[in-house]
């Protein structure tokens, strides 16, 4: 004989009582079998809410019970024919009941916990009703037994303790005379040796269940629900969370402890004193092979970390003072005063001084606490020997389960550093001497994306996910997001990256998805977005709080970069092609650099110098390794290659830098390149990074522009100047030729010291032969001392610099 429970969800629509009803017929054809169901799925909650209004003297208790009413007659009219008019008399004599109850909650306008439990059992007894008049019509062998006759409690009302002793012989004496092949029972509802109607507590239907698969030492306990099993965690909170194909009753019961509802916690004892396995099933994909939960049932190969779950609106309180200390007996009073006030203790920690005890309990237990505590301690608070205690809301409990965790090392440490990563600060730890589940107390905002962290760390060990926010999205930008749907499948497959693009912006609109913007029409969508602003944009990504967040600055905007250190704060990585915050004051270069390391935040911004080359990566490992730069030759800007290789007495210096800039070489503003500013930007970079202090105003800046070149105020009074200058620019050229030399505009570092200028070079030298928009730079160190370690290629360019920095974004993602 197996027992099988349908929760409120499998029995909350005429659909699903028919998958119920089919997988019933299956199985009884070749086995009685008792059949547990909870109420219609929310009915629970209606009761509970219509007797609140009730007591609250609010007429609308009335609307919620028609509801209750309509729900229950027309589930009753779609499964039963119009033929039969005794089920419905009986269940509307049923309904009038429950409205009699409620009118007289209304009446006296009290709720009392009996009353309660009187009004929820409305619930299942409608639905086991129900149930089982449709399995009658359709011919079944079905009788339904009333739990209330089986299951004895004490009067602790809303959440009984069963009296095992009655409870099993009933049981036993009832299922010996019973003959038919389908018993329904309600669930979750019970009553007191004194005959008065009790409950076993919120979700309670499981434990039914489980008391009389125990008391009969069945086969089987099935719970059938709308989830294929215990999953890794909250499927609704972790998309990535799957079913646990086996659990021992202690992870299993760990897991429904910290918050894993599926499973009503109190279940598992009574089954697992006879070793009768519990199978989780999906009643709407009945297929699906669910969880089993068994001692048969070894770790294996399985992961080490079993499951995670966790419970919400939680409060930490602490005991504290220097009075405790040495002194026994503190932490006896404390607890049987919580005992007491029936207050549940979620999880204690105490610190090793003894000076102070840490717990945590439902947020709505605080009050009753507080108050509690307070008096129990009255005499030592007065003599200051104790502070009153602290409470700290709005927490919650995270707890890590595996049966096998202690037998491995560097759990905890995974755990902490995982969280720590993406900025979510834990306030308290216990981790119990079994080590079984490791408990972690944090911030109920943090909770989702605890989760994912936590989630991804353990049990999608291969996968990592990246969210990444765009800003900026002209040439470069659009490029990026091109290269990002071109690769996606690529970094899944090989790398083990999930990327998605959860948000947009460019100066006027902004758009964002948490579950991933299309980037087909991410175009038309981002037309049609919110209007902009920097300060919302990082709003929404904080708010997100998602893990692996990273803010890709594709702008040359100032503004944009004054906001960095807004995100390396939430421990949001920034990748940035804007040279803007690297070439600012040393202050805020080194802040941003701090910030990285304090909130273990990547800052990536290879693409400032050299766009894709990896220039400042190879710097950066020179420098890790321990060895020193001694100096640095370079040609760092792109466009005055392109602008200096197109140059000579046959073309315009003006016709050659309009061409530059319309193919996209230069910065939207040409005299940025031209003045040298965006060269001395990236030299002083470089200096930065190979550990010298440096401002822009240290750095020589040879300029070849003419006064008026210099001094005009509009990129079109600049244009206007190179026309009227030409026979300058044609001398320059002259000059380099007549010395057998090109023209070149080179950035160096020598002892500390940096200048850019445009420099004549002779033949046989490394940059004499630099073509196009090429750049190359060479680094001459304590390990290179005479050959300079080159790194040489495209220095500008749309897709040069997309695919930079989309180098940066996998960097974060593979480290
Ligand atoms: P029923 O009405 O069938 O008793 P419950 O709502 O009590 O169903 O329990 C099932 C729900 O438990 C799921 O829909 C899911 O949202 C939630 N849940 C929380 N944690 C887990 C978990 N680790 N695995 C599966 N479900 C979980
Ligand atoms: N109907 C009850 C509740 O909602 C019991 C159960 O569903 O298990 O809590
Ligand atoms: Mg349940």
């Amino acid at each position: 004989m197996n027992v099988l429970k349908f929760g409120g969800t499998s029995v909350g629509s005429v659909e699903n009582i028919k998958q119920v009803i089919g997988i019933l017929e299956n199985y009884s054809k070749t086995e009685p079998l008792i059949c547990v169901v909870s109420a219609v799925g929310g009915i629970t909650n209606k009761l509970l809410k219509a007797g609140e209004l009730a007591q609250n003297k609010n007429e609308s208790y009335l609307s919620e019970f028609k509801d209750i009413k309509s729900i229950h007659l027309n589930i009753l009219s779609e499964l039963i024919s119009s033929q039969d008019t005794t089920s419905k008399e009986y269940l509307e004599t049923k309904l009038q009941a429950l409205k009699s109850l409620l009118d007289g909650i209304y009446l006296i306008n009290e709720l009392s916990p009996k009353t309660t439990d009187k009004l929820l059992s409305f619930g299942e007894l409608l639905s086991s009703y129900i149930i089982t008049e449709a399995l009658k019509e359709r011919g079944n062998s079905v009788m339904r037994k009333n739990s209330q006759e089986l299951i004895v409690t004490d009067s602790n009302f809303t959440k009984a303790e069963v009296n095992f002793n009655l409870t099993n012989t009933n049981i036993l004496s009832y299922f010996a005379d019973a003959k038919q092949s389908i018993t329904i029972l309600p669930g979750f509802i019970s009553k007191s040796e004194g005959g008065e109607q009790t409950t076993l507590g919120r979700g309670g239907s499981d434990f039914t269940a489980a008391i009389i698969a125990a008391a009969l030492r069945v086969n089987r306990l099935e719970i059938w629900t709308d989830v294929s099993g215990m999953y890794t965690a909250n499927p609704k909170l972790v998309k990535q969370a799957y079913p646990i194909k086996n659990l021992s009753y202690q992870e299993a019961m760990e897991l429904s402890h910290f918050g894993a509802k599926v499973l009503y916690p109190p279940t598992v004892q009574p089954v697992l004193d006879y070793n009768i396995p519990i199978h989780i099933k999906n009643t709407m994909v009945p297929e699906a092979s669910g969880t089993i939960i068994s001692n048969d049932y070894t770790n294996g190969k399985t992961t080490v970390a079993r499951g995670i779950s966790h419970i919400d609106n939680m409060s930490l309180l602490t005991l504290q003072g220097n009075g405790m200390v040495g002194i026994p007996g503190f932490s006896k009073r404390l607890f049987e005063t919580l005992a007491q006030e029936k207050i549940n203790v979620i999880l204690i920690t105490q610190a090793s001084s003894e000076h102070s005890i840490c717990f945590g309990i439902a947020n709505v237990d605080t009050i009753k606490a507080e108050k509690a505590i307070n008096a129990t301690f009255e005499n030592e608070i007065s003599l200051h020997k104790i502070d009153p205690i602290i409470i700290e809301h709005d927490l919650a409990v995270i707890a890590l389960v595996g049966d096998n965790m202690k037998n491995h090392q560097g759990i905890s440490g995974r755990l902490f550093s995982a969280l720590g990563k993406n900025n979510i600060n834990i306030r308290a730890i216990a981790q119990g001497a079994s080590e079984k589940n490791i408990s972690t107390v944090i911030a109920q905002k943090d909770v989702k994306k605890a989760l994912n962290t936590i989630h991804e760390r353990f049990f999608e060990e291969q996968n990592k996910q990246l969210n990444v926010f765009i800003t900026g999205v002209g040439n470069v930008g659009e490029r990026l997001i091109e290269q990002i749907k071109q690769q996606k499948k690529y970094l899944k497959e090989h790398l083990k990256i999930n990327l998605r693009v959860i948000g947009l912006s460019n100066s006027r609109k902004m758009i964002f998805d948490d579950s991933g913007l299309s980037l087909k029409t991410w175009n038309v969508d981002l037309d049609n977005g919110e209007s902009a602003s920097l300060e919302a944009f990082f709003e929404h990504v904080k708010t997100f709080n998602l893990r692996n967040s990273i803010f890709v600055d594709v702008t040359a905007n100032e503004s944009v970069a004054k906001m960095y250190t807004n995100y390396l704060k939430e421990s949001i990585a920034v990748v940035a092609c804007n040279k803007i915050a690297c070439s600012s004051d040393m202050e805020n270069y080194n802040n941003l650099k701090l910030l990285s390391r304090k909130y273990n935040a990547p800052f990536l911004f290879e693409t400032n110098v050299g766009a894709g080359l990896p220039i400042i990566d190879t710097l950066n490992n020179l420098i890790a390794s321990g060895d020193e730069v001694t100096s640095i030759q370079a040609v760092l800007s792109g466009s005055l290659n392109f602008v200096f290789n197109n140059f000579n007495d046959k073309t315009k210096f003006h016709d050659v830098v309009k061409q530059a800039q319309l193919e996209g070489y230069t910065e939207p503003d040409p005299r940025i390149d031209l003045s040298g500013v965006d060269v001395a930007r990236k030299i002083l970079i470089l200096a930065r990074e190979s550990g010298t202090d440096m401002n822009l105003d240290d750095i020589e800046n040879k300029s070849f522009l003419t006064k008026a070149n210099l001094e005009s105020d509009s990129v079109d009074k600049f244009y206007q100047t190179l026309i009227d200058d030409e026979a300058h620019f044609q001398k320059l050229y002259a000059s380099a030729q007549s010395k057998d030399c090109q023209l070149k505009y080179v950035a160096e570092f020598n002892n500390g010291k940096a200048q850019v200028g445009l420099k004549e070079i002779p033949q046989g030298h490394p940059f004499y032969n630099l073509e196009g928009k090429d750049n190359i730079v060479m680094f001459y160190t304590q390990r290179y001392p005479e050959q300079p370690m080159i790194i040489k290629g495209a220095g500008a360019g749309a897709d040069v610099t997309a695919s930079g920095l989309f180098a940066d974004i996998i960097r974060i993602g593979t480290n």
